[in-house]
């Protein structure tokens, strides 16, 4: 495996507690269990995505398809093979999918018209619309090393275009910025000298995330330096949930109750995801270090 900055990621030993029944805070804020509600993830059983629209002219075209089974993870592992399994997926979807979908496809290709804009990190083992099962149209999702969002005063880049296009255009009611285990972009945030003037592009980008770095300094200097770099996977989401309120076109949607903002956490070493929603209307709750309070936290395993 390739060395980097961001490194082998190592696998990482889960720390945090595993029980729902426990508090929580975005940068200090304390919530009680008795707020955690009921996902909100119920659009995932959209009717559109099961309707019985196999066309039996149209599927006739893929009649050499050879299948690939779903169930099972196929790991493409000789180069030489990279396309033709490519190619088999391809198909496979094509008649398992959309063909069997048709109707929903055609109005995708209309319009979108998602509920959720996803901010995911760009690691491989962490593709959201794979875990979380986002549906094509659901889910309008960029992602980036450690699954930053930039202050609006860092000027332009391609997350907060995305931003820009998913809250303004298609005015998606959902903000879902989902962080990981094991995450190399943090590590790298965790492992860099603050002080370093450096040409590399990761370790500049990473540097978005110096806050969450200095509050994990902070509050958990006793930990490990493996447990620190957790510590940070989950401060920098809501550093980021933060940020997006820095965002006037966001911050404006947000307080008229048109979009919300959650967190969320994808421990893939033991397969748990734990959600929560940032409480912007407990502004009584409003920690001196700039934090909010959070509601409807919950855990699943
Ligand atoms: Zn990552």
């Amino acid at each position: 495996m390739a060395q980097s900055i961001l490194g082998s990621s190592p696998v990482c030993k889960p720390e945090f507690p595993r029980s729902s029944a426990s508090t929580s805070s975005v940068s200090g804020s304390k919530l009680n269990v008795s707020d955690i509600d009921r996902t909100q993830l119920g659009f995932l059983n959209s009717s559109k995505t099961n309707l019985p629209l196999r066309l039996k002219a149209l599927s006739e075209g893929v009649g050499l398809v050879q299948e690939t089974k779903e169930t099972t993870p196929k790991f493409i592992s000789k180069p030489d093979d990279t396309f033709s399994e490519m190619r088999n997926r391809f198909l496979s979807f094509k008649k398992h999918k959309y063909l069997e979908n048709l109707e929903c496809y055609k109005e995708l290709a209309e319009a979108q018209a998602p509920k959720f804009l996803v901010i995911s990190c760009a690691d491989s083992r962490v593709c959201p619309s794979y875990i979380l099962g986002f549906q094509p149209g659901e889910a309008f999702i960029v992602r980036n090393i450690a699954n930053f969002v930039p202050p609006f005063e860092n000027g332009p880049c391609e997350t907060n275009a995305a931003l820009e296009f998913s809250v303004n255009d298609l005015q998606v009611e959902n903000i879902l910025v989902t962080g990981h285990s094991c995450c190399g972009g943090i590590r790298a945030l965790m492992s860099m000298d603050d002080e370093e003037k450096s040409s590399s592009f990761i370790k500049n980008w990473v540097k978005v995330g110096k806050a969450a770095k200095s509050t994990t300094k902070t509050i958990a200097s006793n930990l490990t330096f493996d447990q620190q770099c957790k510590h940070c996977e989950k401060e920098s989401i809501n550093n980021s949930l933060l940020n997006l309120l820095t965002y006037p076109w966001i911050e404006k949607r947000v307080s008229k109750g048109l979009l919300s903002l959650h967190g969320g956490y994808y421990d893939f070493v033991e397969c748990t995801y734990e959600k929560w929603t940032l409480d912007y209307q407990k502004k009584s709750q409003k920690q001196e270090i700039g934090g909010y309070a959070i509601k409807n936290r919950e855990f699943w395993s």
